[in-house]
């Protein structure tokens, strides 16, 4: 199996950069794996390292029934001969979406959860019933998250000439991406989070407590943009749609609705009302997602591309 390491890097061109003399370029930690996603691939990569030496031949995890987290457990799982055990959010729908179909065919074992029972998922009681049901399990918390997350995402960094760029940018959902990502800047250096879900704010607090749980350190130059959020988690706007089409026909990069197509929204945004000056380079993270967009169409009965 291979994986595309370091991820490459992009330039974009257009003329609304052009106007603003604001270079961007993208790290396309998107193109690592189809399987594996982008960000969710480098939050996995050492809880599977863990779970290898712990002994552990099963992984079990959380997530909703459109998961780029869930899908990406299944394929790794499925590459590196762990049995995978997805628990998901809300009861079952036959047939199962696109996301849920690829986690079965890669031999993830599919249980569903209902809502207050998840909402208790870390639970000691919840975790012990899993164990009778399940046997023994490495435990990776939803989205992926944690600690061991944090180091892999930070790899992400050293595979960059930092110095280059004067920011750095990134789609945010539980803030574990945002804090790897801050442990690689340097001081002279900003790191934009654009939050994907409504009230984002508390992302900054996610962030410190995974960093410092991660290397004891929590990080000043870290700026939350909260207002793109387009109304909430999985919820879009027409603007952002019809700049994702823009957007992949200018660039050819194809953005998701729920995660990074809020990102470069953003972005685009700040940089057309000036926000950043003459000659900054900027280096955004596509950390994949992709693979949500078959189940985002057929949910919403729209067509993205
Ligand atoms: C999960 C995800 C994110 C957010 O990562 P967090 O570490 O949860 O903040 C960003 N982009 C994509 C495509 C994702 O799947």
């Amino acid at each position: 199996m291979q994986l595309q390491l370091p991820s490459p890097i992009q330039e974009l061109h257009s003329p609304l950069l052009r106007k603003a003399k604001v270079r961007l370029s993208v790290k396309r930690d998107d193109q690592i794996h189809p399987w594996l996603g982008g960000n969710k691939w480098r939050k996995l990569k050492y809880n599977l390292q863990a779970a290898k030496q712990q002994e552990h031949t099963s992984l079990l995890t959380f997530g909703g029934a459109y998961s780029n987290h869930l899908y990406a457990t299944a394929g790794a799982g499925d590459l590196f001969g762990f049995r995978s055990i997805g628990i998901i959010r809300g009861e079952e729908y036959l047939p199962l979406n696109p996301t849920l179909a690829f986690c079965r065919e890669r031999g993830m074992q599919l249980h569903y959860m209902n809502r207050s029972d998840y909402r208790e998922k870390t639970s000691e009681a919840i975790i012990q019933q899993l164990k009778e049901q399940f046997g023994e399990f490495y435990l990776i918390p939803e989205g992926g998250s944690n600690a061991l997350a944090v180091q892999g995402v930070a790899e992400a960094v050293d595979e960059i000439s930092v110095p280059e760029y004067d920011y750095l940018a990134v789609a945010c959902g539980s803030g574990g991406t945002l804090a790897g990502l801050a442990t690689g800047l340097n001081r002279r250096q900003q790191l934009l989070g654009f939050p994907v879900l409504k009230g984002g704010s508390f992302l900054k607090n996610e962030a410190d407590a995974l960093s410092m749980a991660h290397n004891g350190k929590r990080y000043q130059n870290v700026q939350l943009f909260t207002g793109y959020h387009q109304g909430g988690y999985a919820k879009t706007t027409a603007e952002l749609l019809s700049f994702i089409r823009d957007f992949y026909q200018q660039h050819h990069i194809l953005l998701d609705p729920i995660y990074t197509g809020k990102l470069f929204f953003g972005l685009f945004d700040l940089i057309g009302k000036g926000h950043f000056k003459a000659g900054t380079h900027i280096l955004a993270f596509h950390t994949g997602g992709q693979q949500g967009i078959a189940g985002w169409e057929e949910r919403t009965g729209q067509t993205l591309i």
